[in-house]
C-alpha cells in the first residue's frame, strides 16, 4: 500500500513537472526557434540564458539521478516529461537533458574520484560531457573494429586514437573515451574500456567540425595523440566497456526514443494548425481523404511508439531491461519521427521545406534517428536473432511480464 501510495505521488510530481515544461517550452523556446537554429554566437548566448533560465525555475536535470538534483526516479514517469521538453529539437541542451546519461553512467561506474572531478562539476553545470566510441574508418555498429588504444603504464592511461560524429566536441570539457585495453586476440567482451579524458589534457585535439546534413550540431572530429590520464580515470572495470557500453545505449536509446515522440507530437499539432489556418481553409486541407489519412497515419505510430517506450521504460525501472522491448521502442520512435514529420513537410508545401517553419529541422532529426544509437538494420537483426532463440528454449512468447 505505502509502496502505492509513493508510486503515485512521484507520478503526480512528473506531472506537475510536465506542465511547468511545457509552458516553458512554449513561452520561452518555441518562439526563439529560428535564432537558436543558427548556432552562432548570439543563438548560443541566448541559449545559455534560457538554460540559466531554467535552471532558476527549477526544470533543470529532471532525470539526473535523485541524490544528484534529479527529480524523477522512474523512467516510466520521466516519459511525459521528455516528451514535453522534446516539442522543440533545442530543449535538450536548455533542460541539461542530454546529459542525464552521463551523469547515471558516472554515478553507477565511477569511483570517487570521477564523481567529484566529472559527475559534480556536471551537476553544477559548469562541466560539459561527450562521448568517444565511433571511429573514422571503422562501421561505428561493430565495436570490435576500435583501434583507439589505452595502455597502463606508471600510474596512468597512454591513449592513442581518432574518433568522429562526436556531439557537443566543440564545447565538451570532458568525454568519455572507448578505448581498447586488451591484447589483440582478447575477446571483445573484454578487449575494451572506458575512460575518463578531460579535453584540455595535452595530445587532445579537436582536429575539425562536422555537419550533419548541412548543418551544425557542434559534432566534430577529434584526436588523442599519447594523451595521459590517471589510472582511477578508468570507468567500471578494466575491460568492461563493451557491457558499459551496451548499458549506456539501452538508456540513452530510450532516453532519445522519448524525445523523439515529444518531436513527433509537435509535427502532428503542426499538422492540425495547418488545416485549421486559413491556408488550410482555403484549400478545404480537412475535406480531403488523403489529409485525414496523415493525421491518422502519424496518431497511430506516436501512440504505438508511446506505448512501446513505456513497456520498455517499465523493465529498466525493475532493473530487468528488456533489450528486445528497448530495441524495438528505440525503431519505434525513429519511424514516428520520420512519417510525422514527412507528412508535416508535405502539408505545409514549400513552407514546411523552407526555414519558416521548424520541420526542416526536425526532418532532419527523424533522419539521423536511424543512423544514430544503433542503425534500423542492426536493431532489426538483433532483435530478429534474439526472438529465433527464444524460441529455440520456449514454446510460446508472453507479452504480458
Ligand atoms: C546525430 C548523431 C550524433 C552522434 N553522436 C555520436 C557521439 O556523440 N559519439 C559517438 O561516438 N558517435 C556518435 N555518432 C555516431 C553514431 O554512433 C554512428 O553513426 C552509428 O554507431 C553508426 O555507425 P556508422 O556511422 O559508422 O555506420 P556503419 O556502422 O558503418 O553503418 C552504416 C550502414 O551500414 C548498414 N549496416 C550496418 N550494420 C548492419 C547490420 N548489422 N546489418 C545490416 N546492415 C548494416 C546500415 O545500413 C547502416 O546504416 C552520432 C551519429 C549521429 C547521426
Amino acid at each position: 500500500m505505502a509502496k502505492v501510495l509513493e508510486k503515485t505521488m512521484h507520478t503526480e510530481l512528473a506531472r506537475t513537472l510536465a506542465c511547468q515544461v511545457k509552458a516553458f517550452v512554449d513561452e520561452k523556446i518555441i518562439p526563439h526557434e529560428l535564432q537558436l537554429a543558427h548556432r552562432d554566437d548570439r543563438s548560443l548566448q541566448l541559449q545559455a540564458d534560457l538554460a540559466r533560465q531554467a535552471r532558476l525555475a527549477g526544470l533543470c536535470n529532471l532525470f539526473y539521478p535523485l541524490s544528484h538534483s534529479g527529480k524523477i526516479a522512474s523512467l516510466e514517469d520521466y516519459l511525459i516529461v521528455a516528451e514535453q521538453e522534446g516539442h522543440t529539437e533545442f530543449s535538450q541542451e536548455i533542460f541539461g537533458s542530454h546529459t542525464a546519461l552521463d551523469a547515471h553512467m558516472l554515478l553507477r561506474f565511477g569511483n570517487e574520484a570521477i564523481h567529484r572531478r566529472f559527475l559534480e562539476p556536471m551537476v553544477a553545470g559548469t562541466a560539459v560531457p561527450s562521448y568517444g566510441m565511433t571511429e573514422p574508418g571503422h562501421s561505428g555498429s561493430i565495436p570490435s573494429l576500435i583501434t583507439t588504444t589505452a595502455v597502463l603504464s606508471n600510474g596512468k592511461w597512454h591513449i592513442n586514437g581518432r574518433k568522429w560524429f562526436i556531439s557537443n566536441a566543440d564545447r565538451a570539457t570532458f568525454i568519455t573515451i572507448l578505448a581498447r585495453t586488451g591484447n589483440p586476440d582478447t575477446a571483445v567482451n573484454q578487449a575494451l574500456s572506458m575512460i575518463m579524458v578531460p579535453t584540455n589534457t595535452p595530445g587532445f585535439k579537436m582536429e575539425r567540425r562536422l555537419t550533419m546534413m548541412g548543418h551544425s550540431y557542434g559534432q566534430g572530429e577529434i584526436s588523442l595523440h599519447a594523451v595521459q590520464v590517471p589510472e582511477h580515470y578508468l570507468l567500471g572495470g578494466c575491460g568492461s566497456g563493451t557491457e558499459l557500453m551496451n548499458k549506456r545505449l539501452n538508456l540513452g536509446r530510450l532516453l532519445r526514443a522519448m524525445n523523439w515522440i515529444g518531436l513527433a507530437q509537435r509535427c502532428l499539432d503542426l499538422m492540425g494548425a495547418r488545416i485549421h489556418s486559413a491556408h488550410g481553409k482555403f484549400s478545404r486541407l480537412a475535406d480531403k481523404q488523403l489529409v485525414r489519412q496523415h493525421m491518422v497515419n502519424a496518431y497511430h505510430v506516436i501512440a504505438s511508439a508511446r506505448e512501446l517506450i513505456r513497456v520498455a521504460a517499465r523493465s529498466v525501472d525493475a532493473q530487468y531491461p528488456d533489450d528486445i522491448a528497448i530495441n524495438v521502442a528505440k525503431m519505434a520512435a525513429s519511424h514516428a519521427l520520420c512519417i510525422a514529420s514527412d507528412s508535416a513537410v508535405q502539408l505545409y508545401g514549400a513552407e514546411g521545406l523552407s526555414d519558416l517553419t521548424p520541420l526542416f529541422g526536425i526532418s532532419r532529426i527523424a533522419r539521423s534517428s536511424r543512423i544514430l544509437d544503433g542503425n534500423d538494420e542492426s536493431l532489426i537483426s538483433s532483435v530478429g536473432r534474439r526472438l529465433i532463440n527464444f524460441y529455440q528454449r520456449e514454446p510460446a512468447y508472453s507479452f504480458d511480464r
